[in-house]
């Protein structure tokens, strides 16, 4: 790759000290007054010069991550494969990284790569240059200097910012293959940005995408919540699976989107439905909760075991937990999910044959579940994108939800008078579940 420094001066650029939050100016004049070197750089560059407000900031410095350490008393030092230090200003960490260079030549502490080229870890310190050779892509190459406020590019970064372009720094095949997830990086930032990917930044992931199956399991979970739940989710499902990296990441939920389109029962219009909702949510700065997506994902999973867990001679509510604990734990072979998220997919999954069959003596009881919010919402979801007879199940818990508590008894009384009429039907029907299904809600309220 042939490397042109350029230095883009104050008065030639757009970004203004005003728009750097203040603790990360504090980080990088403190580590200039100590005589470092400190660079902005990252995604706070580049999204401050295009407008846009950056998710967080990180600096680059020629210190040493114990020299950081020594500057700063609410320092922690972290990472393994790349030991980074995090100055902690309440919730807000400002991550700063030592330049990093070249795995060849002497160094202290060595890289080291496995068979494939991965690098499983990276500690050799370099030069301002050498660290930005070792970044992904150009846009996220550029160096803001707290010294003269000007910006240092030696990838062709503003260019591509100029034109749109997301560009690997260096052989996309190499750089591909040394770290894997920066495939999900470059469709997270074609569709956070709406820029499109160089050639072969672009071509070679439909060769490549298949590396990404030795990747940790955590990671690829850190990475799937960064695309969808970073407020332009849609966009990055639909390239993701344009790309064909998303049957990698959720194999049973693109079988079921295959099986879907002929029969339609929807899966593509659920997860994209759900997705638009969070991009809204994330838009006007509400919270978002990644287990909700992620019962959304998997929901039609769940229903073609929960089907054949039935075959095999369970009733509904067991199949249903069957079928839970089975998905989940498939999954988790591809991305892990948190302990506390899989036991909130499940009380979602769980909620939804309780709200589909409102009880007299269970109804309020559900209504005071701690999951009711999530599970009614998914609720409505499900019948927004037409899944069939439950309308008037959404407007009798909408409704129930306006009334006082005297009204909400007489709603449920009602139903305990409607319901009685072909309870005795059901009961022979169905003989435990009702009460089994009853003692398992608790346990998941706990
Ligand atoms: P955002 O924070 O908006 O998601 P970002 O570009 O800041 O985007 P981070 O994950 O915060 O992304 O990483 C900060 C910077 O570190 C990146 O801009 C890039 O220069 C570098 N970087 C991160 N991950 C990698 C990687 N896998 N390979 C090479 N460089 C990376
Ligand atoms: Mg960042």
């Amino acid at each position: 790759m042939k490397i042109k420094k350029r230095i883009i001066s104050k008065q030639e650029h757009s970004v203004s000290r005003d728009a750097i939050s203040d603790n990360a100016l504090k980080v990088l004049y403190r580590l200039k007054d100590a005589g470092y070197q400190a660079y902005l750089v990252g995604g706070g560059v580049r999204d401050l010069l295009l407008g846009k407000k950056p998710k967080d900031f990180d600096v680059a410095t020629d210190a040493h991550p114990d020299e950081v350490k020594g500057l700063f008393r609410n320092c922690r030092l972290i990472g393994r494969r790349f030991r980074l230090a995090h100055i902690l200003y309440g919730r807000d960490v400002i991550e700063v990284a030592t330049f990093r260079g070249p795995h060849e030549g002497e160094s202290t502490i060595r890289a080291d790569q496995n068979k494939d080229g991965r690098i499983i870890r990276d500690n050799v310190f370099g030069s301002l240059e050498e660290d930005a050779l070792r970044r992904d892509f150009s846009i996220n190459a550029l160096y803001y200097n707290i010294r003269d406020d000007s910006i240092v590019d030696f990838t062709g970064g503003m260019d591509d910012l100029k034109y749109k372009t997301i560009r690997m720094i260096g052989d996309a095949d190499t750089r591909y293959r040394e770290d894997p997830v920066r495939m999900l990086r470059a469709v997270r930032f074609a569709a956070k940005l709406n820029f499109q990917m160089e050639h072969h930044t672009n071509n070679l992931i439909f060769e490549m995408g298949g590396l990404l199956e030795d990747i940790p399991v955590a990671r690829l979970f850190d990475e799937t919540i960064k695309m969808f739940q970073g407020g332009y989710g849609l966009k990055c499902f639909q390239l993701l699976r344009e790309y064909r990296l998303f049957e990698l990441l959720f194999p049973m939920t693109e079988a079921s989107i295959k099986l879907n389109q002929e029969g339609n029962s929807g899966t593509l219009q659920l997860i994209e439905q759900a997705l638009r909702n969070t991009d809204t949510r994330i838009a006007s700065g509400k919270s978002v909760n990644p287990a909700f997506f992620l019962a959304v994902l998997l929901w039609h999973p769940l229903h073609e075991y929960k089907n054949r867990f039935i075959e095999l001679g369970q009733h509904e509510m067991e199949a249903l937990l069957s079928a839970s604990r089975e998905v989940i734990t498939r999954q988790q072979a591809h991305t892990s999910i948190p302990k506390r998220l899989s036991l909130m997919m499940k009380e979602i999954w769980h909620m939804q044959l309780q709200l589909q069959h409102p009880t007299r003596k269970r109804a309020l009881r559900t209504l005071e579940n701690k999951r009711f919010r999530a599970g009614y919402d998914f609720l409505l979801l499900r019948n927004d994108v037409g899944e069939p007879e439950l309308t008037s199940l959404c407007e009798w818990w909408t409704e129930i939800q306006t009334k006082s508590l005297s009204e909400q008894e007489a709603m449920c009384e009602s139903l305990g008078r409607t319901q009685k009429k072909s309870g005795k039907r059901r009961k022979r029907r169905r003989k435990k579940p009702v009460n089994s299904y009853a003692a398992h809600s608790d346990d998941c309220q706990q």
